[in-house]
């Protein structure tokens, strides 16, 4: 339940007056759907009414604000042209013109014989001052009413300033007073004001100088919405942890067998991780770790004995993955492995249905199968393990983590292990998981060759292709990726059906095609057959860019590369050079790119490392964008922008650590203070978690 307080800011927008259902769409598709969403919608400009000279005097260009005598109304003599009132004072003659005019109306605002002022942008025509549609009319007394400064908001279609700066005033009446949620010591070391005073002076720019992040009122409410988001990520798991975990111990006899049924040996820096897992798995409390590995550092091992440590203990492990393709690759890598130690593996995606998921059902009701691989169909009401005690979430590139803790929170006591292969900066890091135990893997698996990665634009397609021909001829495969269209699966796969029919034309029949809109079992054949070399050419949509592993492919293609997000790009590159031939990638663009596009771009070819084309990308793009998928479930942000509000990140994040040390419960008057912070930010589940309500 909602406090009271906060009741009015939680009403749609067309409680405010002056709008409609048709303006609360706008608002709607701009801001957000109720009150509270105008409240974080922050100017991007200003314009200064302040500005207030004589005629004679006045600058053209620039917005002033001048009170004259009104002399004469023109109106036109054809419907063309506009209509003119002619205004003067002590020094000259201002006319204010108006096209497509009411003249009664003008005739209301502007009577023959009286004083008014007008603001708006000053033009000079030859000899004549113009004004054309002033902002404003009105009289002195009305215009000393008026904001001397008034804020500019980012539009949408349909919105005008006026109509959504009344709004966005609207709301702010509405804003209540809260009882302060700041630490009083740090308020007045920042020198920052209270939240409703802050948030006004947000919304009042005096001067450019005020729309900056670093601003202390912008600030102030920066550090509210990241104190907001780190307590409720605090929260949770301060939640896990109340719930008893328990210890599990495993012999190494099942990670002996598989390990002498590898090819390799694992890295120092897989070994570290395995060692810090299988260290959690054995305290009494929940593991809650998140590896952290470039792609095709091989985690999935890692993954795979850390899930027969809890078997060798007598219990069960499930490994899930973000999409069928990358369930069932798991699962070709994995139950060989598990059946050299005699482990039995169930997989279990939204396409395993009938009797082969009735069997897989059984045995781990049962016990008789140990580990399960899956999608989130492993977490469906009808699947029950006898005896779950880790959960291995392979997240990739998707974030989800938040949602995915609560619901590991919400009943079953097992470990969560969560793998990532996204180079996450540290600052998103803790905005995404909070404070949560980190295992980097940073080593790649030994005779990896650099991938050759150059950038081409796409009238040079012509040489992509010869290249394509090459690598076909030499027997190598080749991934061919094609944009997002926008959201639209439809159009990307209409996309990759065209360079399909393209390339075939040209290499003829060892092409082939999987993209999102195709049937899972045909996406597997081409799958299987790509890896089988069968198939030669795979063009795809990125449906291909999480976890596939093809040592033979040596060529990455990726059409309008320049619509990706730099860690996407560097995933999709992470395909190829998993074979000891050298490898290339191709990323062409459509000219004309923008100075920062080539930056981005050039950033991949000069580094492999993803950390650093991670941190690059925020730097050059801002944390939004990323990742360079809309669906990334990172948490998003109104008022804290992370490429420079780091430090504030931080503070917030200590701050968490502290206020839950001493008041768990968040019962003391600053707690309660908190409850509403976090109510305001919508972090409502974590609210959950607080033993009394
Ligand atoms: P990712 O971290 O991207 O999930 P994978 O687990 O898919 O990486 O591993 C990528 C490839 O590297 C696989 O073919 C895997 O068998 C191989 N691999 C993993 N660990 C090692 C190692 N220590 N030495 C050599 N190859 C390894
Ligand atoms: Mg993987």
């Amino acid at each position: 339940m909602r406090p009271e307080v906060l009741n009015s800011l939680f009403r749609p927008v067309d409680a405010l007056t002056g709008v409609g259902p048709r303006i609360a769409k706008s608002i709607e598709s701009l801001a957000g759907e109720r009150v509270v969403n105008l409240l974080w919608h922050l100017p991007s400009g200003l314009i200064d009414r302040r500005y207030a000279p004589k005629v004679a005097e006045a600058r053209p260009g620039v917005v002033a604000t001048i009170t004259v005598h009104v002399d004469k109304h023109q109106p036109p003599h054809n419907p063309r042209q506009p209509y003119k009132v002619y205004c003067s004072d002590d020094t000259g003659t201002l006319a204010l013109v108006f096209f497509h005019a009411r003249p009664d109306y003008l005739k209301r605002k502007l009577p023959e014989g009286e004083t008014r002022v007008v603001s708006g942008t000053l033009e000079r025509f030859g000899k004549e001052t113009q004004i054309t549609h002033p902002d404003h009319i009105g009289t002195p007394q009305e215009i000393s009413r008026l904001q001397a400064v008034e804020p500019v908001y980012p539009l949408t279609a349909g919105l005008s300033l006026k109509v959504l700066g009344k709004a966005i005033r609207g709301a702010l009446d509405a804003a209540p007073e809260f009882a302060e949620w700041l630490d009083p010591a740090y308020l007045s070391g920042q020198a920052w004001k209270p939240w409703r005073e802050a948030l006004a002076e947000a919304h009042a720019p005096q001067s450019e100088d005020a729309l900056e992040p670093m601003a202390p009122a912008r600030q102030r409410l920066a550090c509210d919405e990241l104190l907001a988001n780190q307590l409720a990520l605090s929260l949770v798991r301060l939640n896990m942890r109340r719930l008893a975990g328990r210890s599990i111990e495993g012999d190494g006899t099942l990670g002996d067998k598989v390990r002498a049924a590898l090819p390799f040996a694992l890295t120092a820096s897989q070994e570290g991780a395995l060692a810090e897992i299988v260290a959690d798995t054995k305290d009494t409390s929940r593991m809650l770790r998140l590896v952290q590995g470039d792609v095709g550092s091989g985690k999935t091992v890692v993954a795979l004995l850390a899930m027969l440590n809890a078997v060798e203990a007598g219990h069960q492990a499930a490994l899930m993955a973000p999409t069928d393709i990358l369930a069932r690759q798991h699962m070709t890598t994995i139950e060989p492995l598990a059946a050299a130690a005699g482990v039995s593996v169930a997989l279990l995606t939204g396409r395993d249905k009938g009797k082969a998921r009735q069997g897989a059902l059984e045995g781990l009701a049962s016990g008789a199968t140990s580990l399960a691989v899956g999608t989130h169909a492993l977490f469906q009401d009808d699947v029950a393990f006898h005896d779950l005690a880790l959960a291995v979430v392979d997240e990739q590139h998707r974030f989800g983590v938040h949602q995915r803790l609560v619901l590991a929170a919400k009943g079953r006591a097992v470990d969560v292990l969560v793998m990532t292969a996204t180079p996450i900066p540290r600052t998103l890091m803790l905005t995404a998981y909070g404070d949560m135990d980190v295992s980097r893997i940073t080593e790649k698996p030994p005779g990896r060759r650099p991938v050759d990665t150059r950038v081409l634009p796409l009238p040079r397609l012509g040489e992509v292709v010869a290249a394509v021909r090459r690598a076909v001829a030499a027997d190598n495969g080749v991934y061919w990726v094609c944009p997002l269209v926008e959201e639209s699966e439809t159009l990307d796969a209409a996309a990759a059906e065209e360079r399909h029919a393209h390339l075939s034309d040209i290499l003829g029949g060892s092409v082939g095609l999987v993209h999102g809109r195709m049937k899972g079992a045909d996406k597997d054949r081409v799958m299987a057959d790509f890896a089988a070399g069968a198939v030669k050419v795979l063009v795809a949509t990125t449906v291909i860019e999480v976890g596939v592993d093809v040592p033979d492919a040596t060529v990455m293609v990726i059409e309008h590369a320049e619509r990706f997000g730099l860690a996407q790009l560097h995933q999709l590159r992470g395909r190829i050079g998993r074979g000891d031939k050298p490898s290339t990638c191709l990323l062409l663009y459509a000219p004309p790119l923008t100075a920062t596009a080539r930056a981005r771009l050039d950033i991949l070819r000069e580094t492999d490392d993803g950390f650093r084309i991670a941190e690059e990308d925020l730097r050059l793009r801002g944390a939004g964008e990323l990742l360079g998928t809309r669906q990334s479930g990172l948490p998003e942000f109104h008022l804290a922008d992370l490429a420079v509000h780091g430090e504030l990140l931080a503070a917030a994040r200590d701050d968490a650590r502290l206020i839950l040390e001493r008041d768990p419960d968040l019962e003391t008057t600053r707690g309660r203070a908190l409850r509403t912070l976090l109510d305001l930010f919508e972090r409502d589940t974590a609210v959950k978690y607080l033993r009394s309500g």
